[in-house]
């Protein structure tokens, strides 16, 4: 295969090593890499994890994730949470519960904890600045918010209260698929939020979902040259799973290697990002998460939620570690890194700026 740079024609591997990693996005070389297959898709993978070892090293980050409420304002065409869901439990978790499961994931060893809901209102901007404060006043944690659309008196009270990153996927930025999988969010006002976030100093993390009906891979490159465009420095992606409950139940799922070419192509353009093996990845095959972190990333999110509702958290069907308790977890996962050859990180994995 030949990718052109812009002004020569590259093979393949020449591509990879000689120059494409860490400079501008451009559709003509990141369309084939996207698609690259056999022989080329395995240099794609060992030159991004290569690339990994080099900017980022072989500690491999871990977010312990609290997924405290799965109530949810919105219909998204593809989750199990949507609103009008009506055969899952709902749930909740109290603010001493969120602070106890913490409190346990630090005495562990965590250095981050990542706090996910759906669009839940119940946990206002003053809920959600009570309980930031208490975590940073009982903890030492580094704290990252997935809460999804808020406005921006919001973020800012979130940010001054203490939260140091923030996770919102843009999941496409192609008008027609976002319109036709969110039927009450607007692709405007998510990049807006987006943008707000980054002026408000997070660190900022996005991502999309792979293999989405009607998706290409010029669509995937035109979210990887948006995100390059504003800067994100964590990037998380999923393979999409179809949920019987949601109107997507009948389409065809993306698949691991989609998300492992998605993964090791993001490393080259984002050479410093923090990238999730996610438990989606794990989801499709017992070892996808080792394979991303084989492919270019370098962060595990262990869900350290209270075993009793984890299972409620259906974004997508069939997740994985739903029984285990999180000091079991924690020792799987340590024992699955260190399987690799990798290290756990000791340190909080801040991200890395102004190295692009
Ligand atoms: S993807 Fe997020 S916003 Fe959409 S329905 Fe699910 S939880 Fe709600």
């Amino acid at each position: 295969m030949q990718i052109s740079n812009g002004k020569t024609f590259l093979s393949f591997s020449e591509a990879l090593s000689a120059g494409i990693a860490g400079t501008v996005p451009a559709f003509n070389w990141l369309v084939p890499l996207l698609d690259a297959n056999g022989a080329d898709e395995k240099a794609l993978l060992t030159g991004a994890d290569r690339l990994r070892a080099k900017t980022m090293g072989n500690s491999v980050h871990l977010r312990g994730l609290i997924e405290f409420s799965n109530f949810c304002r919105k219909n998204c065409h593809y989750c199990g949470l949507r609103a009008v869901n009506q055969k899952i439990k709902r749930y909740r978790l109290s603010e001493t519960e969120i602070l106890d499961t913490a409190l346990k994931a630090e005495k562990l060893g965590y250095k981050t904890i990542v706090l996910q809901s759906g669009e839940d209102l119940h946990f206002s901007s003053d809920v959600m600045c009570g309980i930031i404060k208490e975590l940073k006043n009982k903890t030492k944690l580094a704290v990252t918010l997935s809460l999804g659309e808020r406005d921006e008196t919001t973020y800012a009270a979130w940010k001054k209260a203490g939260a140091d990153r923030y996770l919102l996927r843009i999941e496409t930025t192609d008008p027609v698929i976002f319109k036709a999988i969110h039927p009450d969010s607007d692709l405007e006002y998510r990049k807006n939020c987006l943008y707000i976030l980054k002026k408000l100093g997070y660190q900022l993390g996005s991502g999309v979902m792979v293999g989405l009906p009607g998706q290409t891979s010029l669509n995937l490159a035109g979210d990887i040259i948006w995100m390059y465009k504003l800067g994100v420095e964590m990037v998380g992606i999923g393979p999409f799973l179809p949920h019987k409950e949601t109107p997507l139940r009948e389409e065809k799922g993306g698949t691991l290697n989609q998300a492992l070419r998605l993964v090791s192509v993001l490393r080259l353009v984002f050479p410093y990002a923090h990238i999730p093996a996610t438990t989606a990845m794990g989801t499709i095959d017992p070892l996808g998460r080792e394979k991303a972190l084989e492919a270019g990333a370098n962060v595990i999110m262990p869900n350290i939620t209270p075993t009793g509702v984890r299972p409620l958290y259906e974004i997508y069907p069939n997740k994985i570690c739903l029984d285990e308790t999180a000091d079991k977890c924690f020792g799987c996962v340590t024992a699955r890194i260190i399987g690799l050859g990798r290290t756990v990180g000791t340190d909080y994995g801040h991200v890395k700026r102004n190295t692009k």
